[in-house]
């Protein structure tokens, strides 16, 4: 009897060891990528919010700072880290973005628990790959919410911070409800706040956040922009579309909805948010297995069968919605962003130069503007 329990025993731990590993290595996985010349600082968003430190939801602040004075713009991605377009796209700006005038400052992996966590429900893939003109670069696949290992337990009902609105349950570890959040609060509060504390110590002219959205959901291909930063995005959308042939029209963002970047940050502080979506056929319910080529490529048989039947929100054909077109897009909105509130506030322009557009990201590549991390300090 002895002899067949600690036979089960055995079994039953070899079982938990073995799936619990690639689990632990993922959450443990660190991203290479190269800091460019024009980063001057780094600093941990616990430096604006001590709730924070010590946690994993403590992340890496990039300063980028240019020789002439002038305005400060923050991009973040990672808000949900199973989009993946924001953060590729925030470190081709942190590798290679050359800083005129003002300073950028980039927070890469914003909700950096959720970007250590997965969704093996679905059948998330851990990783992916981007080739690169030096070899394949990795990256983790994230999730939407922070990890329960980095907060735990979840409420019934989450009730938003200050506005007491009752929103989903798993909002309490969603870095795009948590907004503008508190210094004692669950974590996710705790990392939102810091970052409102740092967009207000540091006089944050523009919070740029990174997304990717479903293909069948309306708020997609487009800036979400409150009463606010409503004119610059509108300017920012037309001359994309004029200049660049692509479509992304402004949502407004709602008032009555609370929680999200785009209204609490500009509700909270002097900052104009923006929230960037880009098309995102991975995320959509009605599609084959969650591939890392689904992920890459964008390309769908139940989704082009719907889009006939004009079930989309967005043009779909068979060339689906690949990752550098994604890029391409929150690259140039981002930077159309920058250049409008630059002509229209010149005392306080940011000019930033040497970071790829969406034709030229289409043309050579997402992987074509990451440095190898071997080769640090030189082009590749
Ligand atoms: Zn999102």
């Amino acid at each position: 009897m002895w002899r067949t329990k600690s036979i089960l025993a055995l079994v039953v731990g070899a079982t938990m060891f073995a799936g619990a590993l690639p689990l632990y290595r993922h959450r443990h996985f660190e991203t290479s990528f190269v800091p460019g010349a024009a980063v001057t600082r780094i600093a941990r968003l616990s430096d604006y919010g001590p709730g924070i430190k010590g946690t994993m939801a403590d992340t890496s602040v990039y300063f980028l700072e240019g020789k002439e004075p002038g305005g400060k713009a923050l991009l973040m991605a990672n808000t949900h880290a199973n989009e993946p377009a924001g953060f590729l796209a925030s470190l081709i700006f942190l590798e290679n973005a050359a800083v005129e005038r003002g300073t950028l400052i980039i927070i890469p992996e914003f909700n950096n628990s959720a970007g250590r966590n997965t969704r093996p429900g679905d059948g998330y893939p851990l990783y992916y790959e981007i080739q690169t003109d030096w070899g394949a670069k990795k990256f983790r696949i994230g999730n939407r919410e922070a990890s329960p290992l980095d907060q735990w337990p979840d409420p019934d009902v989450y009730i938003h911070y200050p506005d007491k609105q009752l929103l989903s349950f798993i909002d309490v570890r969603n870095t795009n409800r948590t907004w503008p959040g508190r210094p004692d609060g669950p974590l996710m509060e705790r990392v939102t706040y810091a970052a409102m504390e740092m967009m207000r110590k540091e006089r944050v002219d523009i919070a740029i956040d990174f997304h990717g959205a479903e293909t069948m959901f309306p708020v997609t291909n487009c800036i979400v922009a409150p009463e606010k930063s409503a004119r610059i995005a509108t300017l920012a959308s037309m001359t994309v579309k004029a200049m660049e042939g692509f479509e992304n029209h402004v949502e407004p963002s709602p008032s009555g909805f609370r929680g999200l970047s785009h209204r609490e940050i500009g509700d909270f502080s002097d900052t104009l948010p923006f929230l960037l979506e880009a098309p995102l056929p991975f995320l959509d319910q009605p599609t084959g297995p969650k591939t890392v080529k689904l992920l890459l490529d964008g390309k769908d048989p139940f989704l082009l069968s719907l889009s006939k039947k004009k079930k989309l929100f967005v043009p779909y054909d068979e060339k689906g919605w690949p990752m550098e077109k994604r890029v391409g897009q929150h690259c140039s909105v981002a930077l159309e962003i920058l250049r409008q509130y630059s002509k229209k506030t010149p005392e306080r322009a940011i000019k930033i130069g040497a970071v790829p557009r969406y034709s030229e990201l289409v043309k050579n590549g997402v992987g074509h503007y990451f440095h190898n991390p071997e080769k640090k300090g030189e082009k590749s």
